[in-house]
């Protein structure tokens, strides 16, 4: 079977910088990968790139054997590729549940209704405050409603940078249940954390990123 992710040899500079060096990785279908690194190792860099969001060159960037430089931000979310970013980018003045339809309505996907209902069975907490504009929010109920944004499209892989950055302990543990509970789905998932704290107990394998370089383990 066709890894869920596949990079080889990615280099990434800004302004003739080196960001990223010969990064590979492999997402196996239907695992939990972690991606460990402090900040500013080139976490967000690794994700922004596979997502198509800057400039990069790579020997090999696939996901379930398709080339992912030849596919736009759009057909990467009807195959069912999301993202989610550390800083979250809810729009501040539309609804919890408006946040959470925009993908689908931005990318033109037909099961919008069903997909909101999946969603909302895994997070209750969201469907009780959807109605609530997002900068009513605290920050960390934001990061689940990024999580559950970043599912409208996420249905096979999803890359989740730093989804316990400034959550309060009790929201993580939700976050991790909610994370877990997507291998059930048997969705791929890579997570960014800067230590092992939150993902040692939901990740197959470790990636560990130092200043642009990525080792296995
Ligand atoms: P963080 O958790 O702080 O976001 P990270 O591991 O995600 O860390 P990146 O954001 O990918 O790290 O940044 C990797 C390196 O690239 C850092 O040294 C950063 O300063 C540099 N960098 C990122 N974006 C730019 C940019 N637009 N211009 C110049 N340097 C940049």
């Amino acid at each position: 079977m066709n890894a869920a992710l596949e990079v080889r040899s990615l280099d990434v500079a800004i302004e003739r910088i080196p960001i990223l060096r010969e990064v590979s990785l492999d997402v196996p279908a239907g695992s939990m990968v972690g991606l460990i690194g402090r900040n500013g190792a080139g976490k967000t860099t690794l994700m922004r790139s596979i997502m198509g969001l800057m400039p990069f060159s790579a020997r090999r960037m696939a996901a379930a054997g398709e080339d992912l430089q030849r596919l736009s931000a759009h057909e990467l979310a009807r195959r069912g590729i999301s993202y989610m970013p550390e800083d979250r980018r809810l729009i501040p003045a539309l609804t919890v549940e408006e946040n959470i339809l925009l993908p689908a309505w931005a990318n033109g996907l037909a099961d919008a209704a069903s997909r909101l209902r999946w969603i909302y069975e895994r997070m209750p907490e969201v469907r009780e405050f959807r109605d609530r504009r997002a900068l009513q929010l605290s920050g960390g109920q934001q990061k689940l409603v990024a999580l559950a944004r970043a599912l409208m499209p996420g249905r096979k892989l999803l890359l989740l940078d730093e989804p316990f950055e400034g959550v309060a302990p009790v929201l993580s543990r939700r976050l991790t249940e909610v994370i877990g509970s997507l291998r059930q789905e048997g969705m791929s998932v890579i997570l960014s954390e800067s230590d092992d704290t939150h993902s040692a107990d939901l990740v197959d394998h470790v990636f560990r990123i130092e200043r642009g370089v990525v080792t296995a383990g």
